[in-house]
């Protein structure tokens, strides 16, 4: 069972990012770009989130992938993300008042 959630090999993961991001047209499924039709990401910049996420039993299939932007990324309610948090605050990624700005999904 541990071995269907360990992360591709890079060629892969990297090949499985490009096509997801395509699939989004570069655009970020969070729910704060959502609203504001932003723009599309460049592919570097894209995050790609896994929507079940992999301690919940999530695949790293397609159907599970979804692009994020960083900010979105960082605000999605998961303990795996909490570590970009700090990072995020200090570059302007995310508002002090982060907190409140939390979303699950
Ligand atoms: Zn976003």
């Amino acid at each position: 069972m541990k071995q269907r959630n360990r992360r591709p090999p890079r060629e892969v993961w990297q090949q499985t990012r490009e096509r997801i991001w395509q699939r989004d047209q570069g655009r970020c499924q969070g729910p704060y770009c959502q609203e504001q039709a932003i723009g599309s990401l460049p592919l570097k910049q894209a995050h790609i989130d896994h929507i079940v996420e992999l301690s919940s039993g999530g695949r790293h299939g397609d159907e599970n992938l979804r692009t994020l932007c960083r900010g979105c990324h960082t605000l999605r309610a998961s303990p795996a993300h909490r570590g970009m948090i700090s990072g995020a605050l200090r570059e302007g990624v995310i508002p002090a008042d982060w907190r409140s700005l939390v979303w699950e999904g």
